[in-house]
């Protein structure tokens, strides 16, 4: 695909329903639409007998199968009736905004009911979800550690089961290669942090935590070694030892969290952990590719959908 021409487009697609539907067949189909019933390549527009244009429902007809078909058909935007246009505007707000973008904004950017609006950026967090979880262990240097979001954690360590908190704790393990994955997590028992570090982490990795006793036995597991930085006597950085990076994962997602979403309730947070992993595994791209990623990310992904 050619990358510059697409960027250029987003814009345009955002405000423009032609513009819009053009764009999504250009990420879909390339130079070769087919035909999403039968797969044949003698496919063709349909255009409006009086005007010449395209058809005003922008329909696609094969030649060989006879039916019809438009760019929506097989993807998340089939569902609904909000034009295109609209999708468009949202990708490109949740894929640039570093901080989140609610649905409040977009019903009143794009002068659409909330209910649409929440629609909207709930199958787009969704196209942000990992692909395939289990493929996608973290790997060499890897920094992990936990925090509540919700407010302070004001008795971090001392209620491990949550008890006198309504925060809701994550973990995070964060690769110095790059890559990032968050999960919510039941409490901040050992069991539980070194059960996500299993399934996180791949097992030649290298961990980095902070003196948390959860932590404490882990590099029995991990033959790259545990090592620790001991917040608890101030010590924070030693040699390439520290919890940094993940420590500003962390801070971005509560600046968003906070400030764009005011609060997100324990059973919803999962999706904005999606949201967040999205943008900072794809920090390296510019505002054009990360959108057309999350674009592609969405093709395909009606059937497997369910509002988790
Ligand atoms: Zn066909």
């Amino acid at each position: 695909m050619s990358k510059s021409p697409v960027v250029i487009e987003i814009p345009l697609a955002c405000s423009d329903e032609l513009a819009a539907v053009e764009l999504l067949e250009q990420l879909r189909w390339g130079d070769n639409p087919g035909c999403v019933h039968c797969g044949s390549v003698d496919v063709y527009k349909m255009v409006d007998a009086k005007t010449g244009e395209r058809n005003k429902r922008f329909l696609w007809r094969c030649h060989d199968c006879h039916r019809q078909y438009t760019v929506r058909i097989g993807t998340v935007y089939e569902e609904s009736r909000i034009p295109l246009r609209h999708w468009c505007y949202a990708f490109w707000r949740a894929a640039t905004s570093k901080k989140g973008v609610a649905a409040l904004e977009i019903m009143r950017q794009c002068q659409i009911s909330y209910k649409s609006a929440l629609f909207l950026m709930n199958r787009i967090r969704f196209a942000m979800a990992p692909d395939n979880p289990e493929a996608e262990k973290l790997s060499g240097t890897v920094e992990v550690d936990e925090t509540y979001v919700g407010g302070k954690p004001r008795y971090r360590h001392q209620y491990g089961l949550g008890r006198a908190t309504r925060k809701t704790p994550v973990f995070a393990a964060v690769g110095r290669k790059g890559r990032i994955r968050r999960r919510v997590i039941a409490d901040v028992t050992g069991k539980t942090l070194k059960a996500a570090i299993r399934e996180l982490v791949d097992s030649q990795s290298r961990i980095i935590s902070d003196d948390f006793s959860s932590y404490m036995g882990i590099g029995k597991e991990f033959p790259g070694g545990h090592h620790t930085v001991a917040h608890g006597t101030g010590e924070y950085v030693r040699g390439d030892i520290h919890t940094n990076t993940v420590e500003s994962s962390f801070a971005i997602l509560k600046r968003g969290i906070m400030g764009i979403y005011h609060n997100v309730s324990r059973q919803y947070l999962h999706r904005y952990l999606w949201r967040f992993d999205f943008m900072w595994n794809l920090r390296g791209m510019n505002d054009g590719e990360r959108t057309v990623a999350a674009i592609r990310a969405a093709e395909g992904r009606r059937l497997r959908y369910k509002v988790a």
